[in-house]
Parts: C-alpha cells; structure tokens; sequence
C-alpha cells in the first residue's frame, strides 16, 4: 500500500450510490466539467442554475433546474460557484437543510479571508453539513481525463457519514479520497493547489544567487583581469570556462548545504540536552527543502559532466596544446613526463567521477518511486552515509584539483582567490563539525538525546 495514503479510506465505491442524483449549484467550467464525469460514472446530475435554459455546453444528461428545484432532487449539493456568490444561499437555509453541501472553492490568494470558505459556507447555511473536496482537481483534468498527477483529492468536515458520502462520489469518479479530518483542515486544504513549488523556492532563489555571484567573480578574474593587465580579450570564456567554473562550484556548495543543517541541529540538540524543543523556524524550513537542494546540487554536477566532455573538441585547448608542442619542437626541447602531475590528475578525475556515481545514486534514491520501496534504515543509510561519502570525495576532487595551487600568489588576481577555493569553504566547515560530532564523547549522548533522554527535563517545552 503507498505509504502516502495511509488514511485513505480502503473501501470500495458504495455500489448503491449508482444512479443517486447529485445536484451542482453552477453552470460554470467546473460544474459543467465534473457533472460530465458523474454522468461518466453512472449518477444522475441535476444542475441548479440562475438560467434554466439548457446549452450545448451542458452534459446532455443532465437536467438544468432553478437552484431551489434542483436542491430538493438531491441529499448531495455541489457548490460550484466562487465564494463572493455565496449569499444567494441564504434564502435557501430552509430548503438546504440536512443537505451535505460539496464546497469545492478555491481563493486566489494564501489566506484570502480569515476563515475558510467552506467555513463561511456553514455559517451562511447552519443546517446544512459542509463538506470541503474536489478543490485541487482541476475542470481541465476531469474533462480530459488527465487525472493521473492529481487523482489525490483531501476531504474534510464535520459529519462523519456527509464525508463517506463525498468520499464514495470521488472513488467512483475515479478519485483517491484523503480524508483530512474535521472543517477546520478547510483552510489548508483551499491553500494547496495556490502553493508554487513551495519546497523549490529557497534552492532555487539561493542557487540564482549564487550563481550570479560566481559569474560576476569569475568574470573578474578571468576574463577582465588577463584584459586589463595582459591585454588579452578572454571573453570567449563566458561560453564554457566560466560556467564550468560556476556550475561544479555550485554542486559542491548546494551538496554541503544538505548536510549543513542536520550539524546544527545537531549542535543544537547537544546545547539544550533535549530533542523536545522545535527548532528554530528557519531550521525547520531549510531541513525540509534538502532534498530540493540536492537535486539542484546534482543538476548543477551534470552540467559540469557535459561541459567537461566538450573541453577536447574546443579550439581554445586545441590551439594551447599545438602552439605548446610547436613552441617545444621550434626550441628542440622535450617534456618529461611529471609522474606527481600524472598522479593529481588522475587521482583528481576518478575522484570525480566517484563523486558523481553516487551523486546520481543519491539522487535516484529520492526519487519517491525509488524510495518508496525501501525501509527507514535503507533510506537513511543512502542518503546520510552515501551523503557524506559524496560530499567527502566532491570535496577531495575539488582539492586535489587546487593541488599546489593553492598557496601559489599568482593564482591570486587582485587579491581575489580561485573560485573553487571559497567553494570549498561550507563543505570543509560541514565535514569538520561533522568529524568532530562522531567522536564518542559528543556521539553517545546526542545519540541518547535522539533516543529521548533528556539531561534538564523540566526546562523542554
Ligand atoms: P465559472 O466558470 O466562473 O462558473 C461559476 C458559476 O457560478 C457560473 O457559471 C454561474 O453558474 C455561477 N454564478 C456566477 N455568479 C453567480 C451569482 N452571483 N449567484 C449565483 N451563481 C453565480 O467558475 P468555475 O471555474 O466553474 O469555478 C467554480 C468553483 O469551482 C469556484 O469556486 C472555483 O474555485 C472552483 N474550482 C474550479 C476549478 C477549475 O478548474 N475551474 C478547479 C477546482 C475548483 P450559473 O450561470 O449556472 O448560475
């Protein structure tokens, strides 16, 4: 059974709800839509209309009647219609009573009123059972039959057996009901589908940032530099040195910024000597987008793969490498072999390719229908002991590539270091707090504090 689903109701359609009328209050794309899927799935719809005329547009089953007609032909009352519209129920309290009424509205702002609109809608009609569904399905996806990224549909109310009844509707029409609990889940369930991406946005801001900071830096030292001193025109560079620069570098620091907040946390654990306490909110926010930022980490680190492959084929290295050998034979010179070069590079290419293999591995194993299929301990165990594993050997690669470089002062241009020098900065201070957290004396009791012992008790909130 999909984990995800745990409270869905496992029953199966109510059979006997077949050829149950069902009303829609409204007209519009989505009554017309999920009144075409009802009639589909073998119910009898009745729309309550401000136009009894029927038009094309209707499902040609359907019967189209004033609201008050409409809602005496059914128990089940789909609201249709936006919030603002609302009022035109209150003259019909007396005929809606006992009815269950479907809200099914969505807002266009978070938290466009204080309360929910399905709220408001049982204050308005007090008699009647409100139900909140069908809000993140689309009119679009009912009427296509696209249902497949959104079959989830949440459910929410007061009365227990309104909501069965909502339920069975949504499992005949082919839905998967969640049911989210009372009316007050209202609120949330109307801000779903207004979320953009909700958990992308911090790693995709911060990866803009940062890429527009090392491109800046990188044009800096390398292509403005080499101009005003060298009289060089490097510009070129901005195609694929630079990006090949900006692109592992933003890898390697994304990578550590998974691995950055679970340090602190657990830092913070060991200071207060108990688990019970919440993190601070910007904590909590930044652990629950690690996965995002590890697959942005991972995209960034396949770039750099494919701009890597192309260096060989550019005219800028062909032309290095032949002007080098004409210069050596023109002077009667040759090259031994540097065995200890030999050795940094290979030993900085496997490292890389190393890396990237289990960045992909992470990668795949966050995928839901990957990680769906192991245990707790597997999952855990790829993502932190393979993590760190490939944080240590991206940090290794990217060292090994500085070599001797690194205190040379002529990599240095206006003092600015190499840009893989200051990328290496978080994935340094993230394996060095983390090497020291291993050690006993720190592991045993942030061990026992997650297992739940508590060194002040009285102080936990
Ligand atoms: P729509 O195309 O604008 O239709 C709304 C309908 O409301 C109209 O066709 C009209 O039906 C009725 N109406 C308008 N003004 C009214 C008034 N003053 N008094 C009484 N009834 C009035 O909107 P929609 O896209 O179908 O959306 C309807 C509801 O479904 C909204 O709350 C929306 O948030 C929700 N929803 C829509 C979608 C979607 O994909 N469209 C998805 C999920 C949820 P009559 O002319 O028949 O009276």
């Amino acid at each position: 059974m999909n984990k995800n689903s745990s409270n869905t109701m496992a029953l199966a359609p109510n059979t006997s709800n077949k050829r149950q009328t069902v009303c829609i209050f409204g007209t519009g794309d989505f009554g017309r839509a999920l009144g075409h899927k009802m009639i589909q799935s073998g119910y009898h719809v009745v729309f309550g209309s401000r136009s009894t005329q029927t038009s094309s547009l209707i499902p040609k089953d359907a019967e189209v009647l004033s609201h008050a007609e409409a809602a005496q032909k059914a128990a089940i009352i789909i609201i249709a219609i936006q919030r603002q519209h609302y009022n035109f129920l209150t003259p019909l309290a007396e005929i809606l009573q006992g009815k269950v009424l479907v809200d099914v509205s969505n807002n266009l702002k978070i938290n466009q009123y204080p309360e929910s609109n399905a709220e408001y809608l049982a204050q308005l009609v007090p008699g009647a059972k409100v139900v909140k569904a069908f809000n993140t399905v689309s009119a679009w996806a009912l009427q296509s039959g696209t249902l497949d990224a959104s079959r989830q549909v949440f459910v929410c109310g007061d009365d227990m057996e309104a909501k069965q009844m909502v339920m069975d509707i949504a499992r005949a029409l082919g839905l998967t009901p969640l049911d989210r609990g009372s009316l007050l889940a209202a609120q949330e369930i109307e801000n779903y589908p207004l979320q953009l991406f909700p958990m992308w946005k911090f790693p995709i801001l911060l990866s803009l940032g940062l890429t527009a900071f090392f491109f800046f830096y990188c044009l800096i030292r390398d292509v403005i530099y080499p101009y005003v001193y060298e009289n060089k025109d490097f510009s070129f560079f901005i195609a694929i040195s630079i990006p090949n620069r900006i692109c592992p570098i933003l890898a390697l620091i994304l990578l550590a910024l998974v691995y950055l907040p679970g340090v602190l946390a657990a830092i913070i654990q060991l200071y207060r000597g108990t688990k019970y306490r919440r993190f601070p909110d910007w904590l909590d926010k930044w652990m629950l987008c690690r996965k995002q930022l590890g697959l942005v980490a991972l995209a960034f680190a396949s770039l750099h793969v494919l701009y890597t492959l192309v260096i060989p084929i550019r005219s800028f290295v062909r032309w290095r490498i032949s002007s080098r050998t004409i210069a050596l034979a023109l002077n009667n010179e040759t090259e031994p072999l540097n065995t200890t070069n030999a050795w940094l590079s290979d030993s900085y290419l496997a490292l890389g390719i190393l890396g990237f293999f289990l960045f992909v591995l992470l990668g795949i194993t966050s995928l839901p229908s990957v990680s769906n299929n192991v245990n707790w301990r597997e999952f855990r165990f790829v993502q932190s002991k393979l993590g760190y594993l490939t944080l240590i050997l991206c940090t290794a690669h990217t060292l090994v590539y500085g070599g001797n470089r690194f205190l040379s002062p002529s990599s240095y241009r206006w003092y600015l270091p190499n840009a893989y020098m200051l990328a290496l900065i978080v994935p340094c201070i993230v394996l060095v707090v983390k090497f020291v957290l291993v050690f006993p004396c720190l592991d045993k009791p942030l061990t026992q504090i997650r297992q739940g012992w508590e060194r002040n008790p009285q102080y936990s909130e």
